[in-house]
Protein backbone atom coordinates (compact mmCIF):
# COMPACT_ATOMS: atom_id res chain seq x y z
CA UNK A 1 0.00 0.00 0.00
CA UNK A 2 2.93 2.27 -0.59
CA UNK A 3 2.12 6.12 -1.14
CA UNK A 4 -1.57 5.14 0.07
CA UNK A 5 -1.27 7.79 2.93
CA UNK A 6 0.11 10.58 0.73
CA UNK A 7 -2.78 9.63 -1.55
CA UNK A 8 -5.48 10.11 0.84
CA UNK A 9 -3.56 13.05 2.54
CA UNK A 10 -3.43 14.93 -0.81
CA UNK A 11 -7.38 13.97 -1.47
CA UNK A 12 -8.00 15.37 2.10
CA UNK A 13 -5.95 17.67 2.76
CA UNK A 14 -8.44 20.67 2.22
CA UNK A 15 -11.17 18.53 4.48
CA UNK A 16 -8.72 17.94 7.37
CA UNK A 17 -7.54 21.52 7.23
CA UNK A 18 -10.79 22.76 7.67
CA UNK A 19 -11.54 20.25 10.23
CA UNK A 20 -8.52 20.65 11.73
CA UNK A 21 -9.54 24.50 12.77
CA UNK A 22 -12.90 22.96 13.97
CA UNK A 23 -12.75 23.46 17.60
CA UNK A 24 -12.19 19.92 20.02
CA UNK A 25 -15.85 20.88 21.37
CA UNK A 26 -18.05 20.47 18.03
CA UNK A 27 -16.09 17.17 17.08
CA UNK A 28 -17.35 16.05 20.19
CA UNK A 29 -21.20 17.05 19.48
CA UNK A 30 -20.88 15.46 15.75
CA UNK A 31 -20.98 12.09 17.09
CA UNK A 32 -24.34 11.10 17.29
CA UNK A 33 -23.46 7.07 17.46
CA UNK A 34 -24.60 5.48 20.58
CA UNK A 35 -22.31 2.68 21.60
CA UNK A 36 -24.17 0.19 24.02
CA UNK A 37 -22.46 -1.32 26.65
CA UNK A 38 -21.67 -5.17 24.68
CA UNK A 39 -21.35 -8.70 26.81
CA UNK A 40 -18.46 -10.51 25.57
CA UNK A 41 -20.69 -13.58 24.18
CA UNK A 42 -21.67 -10.81 21.73
CA UNK A 43 -18.42 -13.01 19.55
CA UNK A 44 -19.21 -16.06 18.34
CA UNK A 45 -17.50 -18.77 15.24
CA UNK A 46 -20.87 -17.87 13.54
CA UNK A 47 -20.08 -14.11 13.10
CA UNK A 48 -16.97 -15.12 10.96
CA UNK A 49 -13.47 -13.83 11.30
CA UNK A 50 -12.34 -10.35 11.42
CA UNK A 51 -9.63 -9.67 8.89
CA UNK A 52 -6.88 -7.09 10.70
CA UNK A 53 -4.84 -5.28 8.03
CA UNK A 54 -1.53 -3.84 9.32
CA UNK A 55 -0.54 -1.58 6.12
CA UNK A 56 2.63 -1.73 4.22
CA UNK A 57 5.63 -4.55 5.27
CA UNK A 58 8.45 -5.65 4.00
CA UNK A 59 9.92 -3.21 1.22
CA UNK A 60 6.81 -1.04 1.78
CA UNK A 61 7.57 1.34 5.06
CA UNK A 62 4.63 3.68 4.49
CA UNK A 63 4.94 6.84 5.86
CA UNK A 64 8.36 7.71 7.96
CA UNK A 65 9.53 10.67 10.30
CA UNK A 66 12.93 10.13 11.66
CA UNK A 67 13.12 7.09 11.27
CA UNK A 68 10.09 5.87 12.66
CA UNK A 69 8.11 3.28 9.88
CA UNK A 70 4.17 3.26 9.65
CA UNK A 71 4.52 -0.75 8.58
CA UNK A 72 5.97 -0.76 12.53
CA UNK A 73 3.57 0.88 13.97
CA UNK A 74 0.46 -0.32 12.64
CA UNK A 75 1.78 -3.86 13.03
CA UNK A 76 2.58 -3.63 16.82
CA UNK A 77 -1.31 -2.21 16.89
CA UNK A 78 -2.64 -4.80 14.94
CA UNK A 79 -0.81 -7.87 17.01
CA UNK A 80 -2.05 -5.85 19.56
CA UNK A 81 -6.14 -5.64 18.38
CA UNK A 82 -5.53 -9.27 17.39
CA UNK A 83 -4.82 -10.19 21.11
CA UNK A 84 -7.79 -8.62 22.36
CA UNK A 85 -10.04 -9.88 20.00
CA UNK A 86 -9.04 -13.10 20.35
CA UNK A 87 -8.61 -13.02 24.39
CA UNK A 88 -12.81 -12.23 23.99
CA UNK A 89 -13.40 -14.92 21.84
CA UNK A 90 -13.46 -13.36 18.44
CA UNK A 91 -12.25 -14.95 15.10
CA UNK A 92 -9.51 -12.99 13.77
CA UNK A 93 -7.53 -13.46 10.76
CA UNK A 94 -4.42 -11.43 9.97
CA UNK A 95 -2.88 -10.30 6.46
CA UNK A 96 0.43 -10.13 8.12
CA UNK A 97 1.86 -10.65 11.65
CA UNK A 98 5.47 -10.06 10.92
CA UNK A 99 7.55 -7.59 8.58
CA UNK A 100 6.63 -8.40 5.54
CA UNK A 101 4.25 -7.58 2.49
CA UNK A 102 2.11 -9.52 1.13
CA UNK A 103 2.41 -8.78 -2.47
CA UNK A 104 3.81 -13.02 -2.91
CA UNK A 105 1.41 -14.48 -1.05
CA UNK A 106 -0.63 -15.56 -4.35
CA UNK A 107 1.24 -16.41 -7.66
CA UNK A 108 -0.29 -13.06 -9.78
CA UNK A 109 1.17 -12.20 -13.11
CA UNK A 110 0.57 -8.25 -11.92
CA UNK A 111 4.47 -6.73 -12.81
CA UNK A 112 3.44 -4.27 -10.14
CA UNK A 113 4.41 -5.19 -6.48
CA UNK A 114 2.02 -2.94 -4.96
CA UNK A 115 -1.09 -3.37 -6.88
CA UNK A 116 -0.58 -7.77 -5.91
CA UNK A 117 0.01 -6.65 -2.30
CA UNK A 118 -3.47 -4.18 -2.35
CA UNK A 119 -5.06 -7.23 -4.23
CA UNK A 120 -3.52 -9.89 -2.26
CA UNK A 121 -4.80 -8.35 1.25
CA UNK A 122 -8.35 -8.63 -0.40
CA UNK A 123 -7.77 -11.52 -1.56
CA UNK A 124 -7.43 -12.81 2.28
CA UNK A 125 -10.05 -11.61 3.61
CA UNK A 126 -12.60 -13.20 0.45
CA UNK A 127 -10.78 -16.91 1.29
CA UNK A 128 -11.09 -16.12 5.03
CA UNK A 129 -13.98 -15.50 4.37
CA UNK A 130 -14.26 -12.63 7.20
CA UNK A 131 -17.33 -10.77 7.78
CA UNK A 132 -15.56 -7.13 8.71
CA UNK A 133 -12.05 -6.03 6.69
CA UNK A 134 -10.47 -3.09 9.43
CA UNK A 135 -7.05 -2.05 7.80
CA UNK A 136 -4.45 -0.02 10.04
CA UNK A 137 -2.61 2.58 9.00
CA UNK A 138 -0.83 5.94 10.28
CA UNK A 139 -1.53 9.57 8.56
CA UNK A 140 1.23 12.14 7.42
CA UNK A 141 0.60 15.69 6.38
CA UNK A 142 2.79 18.19 4.74
CA UNK A 143 1.83 20.52 7.80
CA UNK A 144 2.42 19.44 11.31
CA UNK A 145 -1.30 21.13 12.23
CA UNK A 146 -3.29 18.30 11.12
CA UNK A 147 -4.28 15.60 13.87
CA UNK A 148 -5.88 12.40 14.95
CA UNK A 149 -7.98 9.67 13.54
CA UNK A 150 -9.04 9.80 10.06
CA UNK A 151 -11.61 7.09 9.33
CA UNK A 152 -11.99 5.72 6.22
CA UNK A 153 -15.43 4.13 4.47
CA UNK A 154 -16.23 2.92 1.10
CA UNK A 155 -18.90 5.59 -0.14
CA UNK A 156 -21.23 3.10 -1.30
CA UNK A 157 -20.90 1.06 1.89
CA UNK A 158 -23.34 1.72 4.48
CA UNK A 159 -22.29 -0.84 6.92
CA UNK A 160 -18.68 0.28 6.42
CA UNK A 161 -19.66 3.93 7.34
CA UNK A 162 -21.96 2.21 10.17
CA UNK A 163 -18.46 0.75 11.57
CA UNK A 164 -16.63 4.14 10.66
CA UNK A 165 -18.73 5.75 13.41
CA UNK A 166 -18.40 3.43 15.34
CA UNK A 167 -14.64 3.21 15.33
CA UNK A 168 -15.02 7.53 15.25
CA UNK A 169 -16.62 7.08 18.60
CA UNK A 170 -14.25 4.91 20.62
CA UNK A 171 -11.25 6.78 19.07
CA UNK A 172 -12.24 10.16 19.84
CA UNK A 173 -11.92 8.69 23.33
CA UNK A 174 -8.43 8.38 22.76
CA UNK A 175 -7.07 10.56 19.98
CA UNK A 176 -8.99 13.38 20.57
CA UNK A 177 -9.99 14.09 17.65
CA UNK A 178 -11.99 11.46 15.15
CA UNK A 179 -13.07 12.27 11.83
CA UNK A 180 -14.75 9.74 9.03
CA UNK A 181 -14.94 10.28 5.43
CA UNK A 182 -16.36 8.34 2.81
CA UNK A 183 -14.10 7.47 -0.20
CA UNK A 184 -13.94 5.98 -3.56
CA UNK A 185 -10.54 5.41 -4.81
CA UNK A 186 -9.26 3.16 -2.29
CA UNK A 187 -8.44 -0.45 -3.79
CA UNK A 188 -9.61 -2.84 -0.58
CA UNK A 189 -12.16 -0.71 0.59
CA UNK A 190 -13.51 -1.02 -2.79
CA UNK A 191 -13.53 -4.62 -3.42
CA UNK A 192 -13.35 -5.69 -0.01
CA UNK A 193 -16.26 -9.02 -0.11
CA UNK A 194 -17.15 -7.65 3.27
CA UNK A 195 -17.76 -4.19 5.48
CA UNK A 196 -14.16 -2.37 5.61
CA UNK A 197 -12.80 0.77 7.01
CA UNK A 198 -9.43 1.88 6.74
CA UNK A 199 -8.43 3.72 9.82
CA UNK A 200 -5.39 6.06 9.70
CA UNK A 201 -4.81 6.11 13.98
CA UNK A 202 -3.16 9.25 14.38
CA UNK A 203 -0.61 11.67 11.62
CA UNK A 204 2.97 10.90 12.38
CA UNK A 205 3.71 14.24 11.29
CA UNK A 206 2.39 15.87 14.00
CA UNK A 207 4.15 16.13 17.17
CA UNK A 208 1.56 15.15 19.67
CA UNK A 209 0.50 12.21 17.78
CA UNK A 210 3.69 11.22 16.70
CA UNK A 211 5.24 11.11 20.67
CA UNK A 212 1.82 9.09 21.79
CA UNK A 213 2.36 6.71 18.68
CA UNK A 214 5.75 5.85 20.37
CA UNK A 215 4.30 4.95 23.31
CA UNK A 216 3.24 1.36 23.73
CA UNK A 217 0.56 2.26 26.58
CA UNK A 218 -1.19 4.18 23.96
CA UNK A 219 -1.22 1.75 20.96
CA UNK A 220 -2.94 -0.49 23.17
CA UNK A 221 -5.18 1.92 24.10
CA UNK A 222 -5.94 2.20 20.02
CA UNK A 223 -5.97 -1.43 19.63
CA UNK A 224 -8.50 -1.71 22.94
CA UNK A 225 -10.66 1.18 21.64
CA UNK A 226 -10.34 -0.68 17.72
CA UNK A 227 -11.85 -4.15 19.55
CA UNK A 228 -14.84 -1.86 21.57
CA UNK A 229 -16.22 -0.52 18.25
CA UNK A 230 -15.93 -4.20 16.10
CA UNK A 231 -17.63 -5.23 18.98
CA UNK A 232 -20.49 -2.79 19.28
CA UNK A 233 -20.74 -3.50 15.25
CA UNK A 234 -21.58 -7.17 16.02
CA UNK A 235 -24.40 -6.67 19.03
CA UNK A 236 -25.82 -3.79 16.62
CA UNK A 237 -26.04 -5.60 13.40
CA UNK A 238 -28.08 -5.60 11.14
CA UNK A 239 -27.59 -3.08 10.05
CA UNK A 240 -29.98 0.09 10.76
CA UNK A 241 -32.56 -0.04 7.91
CA UNK A 242 -31.58 3.71 6.82
CA UNK A 243 -27.35 2.64 6.32
CA UNK A 244 -28.68 -0.18 4.40
CA UNK A 245 -27.41 -0.35 1.17
CA UNK A 246 -29.75 0.18 -1.82
CA UNK A 247 -27.82 -1.13 -4.85
CA UNK A 248 -25.32 -3.47 -4.58
CA UNK A 249 -22.21 -2.57 -6.07
CA UNK A 250 -22.05 -5.14 -8.93
CA UNK A 251 -18.26 -6.53 -7.66
CA UNK A 252 -20.49 -8.08 -4.39
CA UNK A 253 -23.01 -9.30 -6.31
CA UNK A 254 -24.06 -12.83 -5.94
CA UNK A 255 -22.27 -13.11 -2.17
CA UNK A 256 -25.25 -12.31 -0.48
CA UNK A 257 -23.93 -9.26 1.76
CA UNK A 258 -26.08 -6.77 1.66
CA UNK A 259 -29.65 -7.23 2.20
CA UNK A 260 -29.23 -10.78 3.98
CA UNK A 261 -30.47 -11.35 7.46
CA UNK A 262 -27.76 -11.36 9.46
CA UNK A 263 -24.40 -8.52 9.27
CA UNK A 264 -22.29 -9.77 11.68
ZN1 LIG B 1 -0.50 3.67 5.13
Amino acid sequence: MANCCWRICTALLTAVLTWAMVPTASLATQTQVTVPQVPLEAFSEEGGPVLIDPGHGGIDGGTSVGGILEKDLVLDIGLRLRDVLLKEGCPVVMTRERDEDVSHRYPSPLRSRHARDLRNRVRIARESGAHLFVSIHVNHSSASGPRGAVILHEANDPAGAWLAELAKKQLFGITGRAIVFPNRSLHVLRRAPCPAILVEVGYLSNPTDRQALLDPAYRQRLAEALARAIRAYRITSPVPPERQKKTPIPAFQGMALYGGPKWT
